[in-house]
């Protein structure tokens, strides 16, 4: 018997709406489902998830979350990239949908992997243009942080507390560089 395939139930095919098997293609190594029609393969792989650690005069912008999961949590402005953009212009646009902000991006900070949750979470830095913002559609609230009074407790994603005190290190030592790092999912 094969295994079930990692990732998301899949009973129908995406291309012609029949039911799937699960199989191991040919010239593959891992179960996949596959359409019993049209014999389409259903890849899954995973997300990117995409947000910028956004600064002015010294403080840090975060929101609190409007949605689940994590809602009424801090975060730092992320989330899904889209098709036909790339990641600098995923992370600024999320910025301006949560937190009304224009940013000027700088250079990548953090890659995180979020492995259980079939996730790849990338930060930039960035700087807020002109020192305005707001709260977005998918947001309570959003507010300037000092460092010694960002809320940690209250922050919804590993990823962002581990993004968050990259920021901080590195602007205090003066040294810039992508930091990688695995993080596990929390269960909300
Ligand atoms: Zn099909």
């Amino acid at each position: 018997m094969t295994n079930k395939p990692l990732g998301q139930q899949i009973s129908n095919c995406s291309n012609c709406g029949s039911n799937v098997d699960v199989k191991v293609p040919d010239g593959d190594n891992k179960p996949r489902y596959v359409c019993s029609s049209c014999g389409t393969v259903l890849y899954e792989n995973p997300k990117l998830v995409v947000g910028c650690v956004t600064e002015y005069e010294g403080k840090i912008l975060l929101c609190k979350r409007a949605i689940e999961p994590r809602l009424g949590y801090w975060t730092v402005p992320a989330g899904f990239m889209e098709l036909s953009e790339t990641l600098q212009e995923a992370a600024a646009r999320e910025t301006l949908e949560e937190a009304c902000a224009k940013i000027t991006l700088g250079s990548m900070l953090t890659v995180v992997d979020v492995v259980q949750a079939g996730q790849v979470h990338v930060f930039f830095r960035g700087t807020l243009d002109n020192g305005e913002y707001a709260t977005g559609d998918e947001s309570l609230d959003a507010r300037l942080y000092a460092p010694d009074e960002i809320p940690w407790d209250e922050i919804a994603f590993p990823s962002g507390i581990i993004a968050l005190k990259q920021f901080l290190t590195q602007r205090k030592t003066g040294i810039e560089h992508v930091h990688t790092e695995s993080a596990t999912p929390i269960n909300h």
